[in-house]
């Protein structure tokens, strides 16, 4: 049976109340039964044929959000190391405009940053309207990797590591993406939900393949060593501020394919809900396409319509004499 949208929402999407476990989510999800009784390839090709198609759909979906410039897109993808957020990012915006769309990475915070608030770096990187704009990492680091090492937060001391210290930065994160969708900016959150064992698969490639090499870093296997308390800050943080206007979608991601596709469509139907279209022309403004187009056919330039039947016509006759 295909998984309708009602079920990837019942299974993905985190309530917006109540306790939050990750371990209710699996890591290793492949759909319903059948999906996982496929091999990896098979399961591998048919993730491929539905990301393909809803790649076109996003694009499609972009094209209108670019046009109708009501609304702007915000996506944010959160994830332990190697979880896959990069091909992700590659895979789903395949076939999006380029024009409409614009991915951030952040990274450690540089000393000027550091001297403002914690949201300031993210508001400038914010996109504007008719746009989507990628969080690779985003303002949730300053509930993650600061929580897992307090010392990193810069602030005077006495006030960070207290749990109300956390408590006030969830507060400020769900006012500020209150702030954004009550003007007209869709949050869409991302967890990536890797394992243990998968994390440390792709750790091992990445020593093995020269191809991956270049992924290897040895700062990745000391936050490995952090994993339950990340699995803590996750959860922490995932429960917090799953809000009613920006949930969190935890999204499996032991199989690449598997959160493309899941990606891929969430965003799609979300972006389909805001009801964006192409906008309106004004019938003053029609009226007057008869007198442009009067100027182009003055300049030489033919209808495309009418040069079509002239070739179908063109072909008839060759058939006919044919
Ligand atoms: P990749 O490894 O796939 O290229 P990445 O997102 O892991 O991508 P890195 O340069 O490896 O990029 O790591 C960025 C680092 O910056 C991460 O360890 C992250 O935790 C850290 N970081 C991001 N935001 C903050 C922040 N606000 N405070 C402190 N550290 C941060
Ligand atoms: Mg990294």
């Amino acid at each position: 049976m295909p998984l309708t949208f009602k079920d990837v929402r019942r299974l993905f999407q985190v309530p917006t109340k109540g306790r939050v476990r990750l371990r209710d989510y699996d890591p290793g999800w492949a759909a319903d039964k059948e999906l996982q009784e496929l091999t990896k390839d098979e399961l591998k090709a048919r993730a491929k044929e539905f990301l393909a198609h809803t790649v076109t759909d996003l694009a499609d979906a972009q094209e209108r959000l670019y046009a109708s410039d009501t609304h702007s897109v915000l996506i944010v993808l959160q994830a332990s190391d190697a979880a896959g957020k990069d091909g992700t990012i590659k895979h789903v915006m395949t076939g999006v405009n380029p024009q409409g769309c614009q991915v951030f990475a952040f990274k450690k915070p540089s000393s000027e940053e550091l001297d403002h608030n914690f949201l300031w770096r993210y508001m400038r990187a914010l996109p504007e309207r008719g746009r989507i704009g990628i969080f690779n990492r985003s303002y949730y680091e300053d509930v993650l990797v600061v929580r897992v090492h307090p010392e990193l937060v810069n602030l005077p001391s006495g006030k960070k590591g207290r749990k109300e210290f956390w408590e006030d930065r969830y507060d400020d994160i769900n006012q500020f993406e209150r702030h954004l969708t009550r003007n007209g900016t869709l949050v869409l959150k991302f967890f990536l939900n890797v394992s243990k064992k998968e994390q440390g698969k792709r750790f091992m490639e990445r020593l093995e393949n020269p191809e991956k090499f270049w992924k290897f870093s040895f700062g990745d296997l000391d936050e490995r060593k952090h994993w339950d308390e990340y699995q803590d800050a996750f959860e922490n943080m995932i429960q917090h501020t799953s809000t009613e206007w920006a949930p969190w979608w935890v999204v499996p991601a032991d199989h690449k394919y598997v959160t493309r596709a899941l990606v891929a469509g969430i965003i799609t139907r979300a972006i389909d809900d805001l009801g964006v279209a192409f906008p309106e022309v004004s019938e003053e403004k029609r009226q007057r396409f008869g007198a442009a187009k009067a100027d182009l056919l003055a300049d030489g330039v033919k209808p495309k319509g009418k040069k079509k039947k002239k070739k179908d016509a063109e072909v008839a006759t060759e058939e006919e004499e044919r």
